[in-house]
């Protein structure tokens, strides 16, 4: 069991591609590789299209980080 590597942080995997807004082309990320795993939530991944050449930086980031929802009466 390793229990504090990463302590409460929410590890997120970013997408290995995403639809570029422009032409519709792939984006792939720069500088990170699904085989990096996941990142940290806001951590900023940059695509480039393979289309356009247009680059994007997302935010990687999770609208649903209910890890721990203990309710106690
Ligand atoms: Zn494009």
């Amino acid at each position: 069991m390793t229990d504090s590597a990463f302590g409460d942080e929410t590890l997120l995997l970013p997408d290995s591609e995403i639809i570029c807004v422009d032409c519709g082309g792939n984006c792939y990320p720069l500088g990170w590789h699904r085989e990096d795993g996941p990142v940290e939530s806001g951590t900023v991944i940059a695509y480039r299209c393979k289309d356009c050449l247009d680059r994007w930086d997302v935010v990687i980031e999770g609208d649903n980080d209910r890890t721990d929802l203990h309710h106690f009466d």
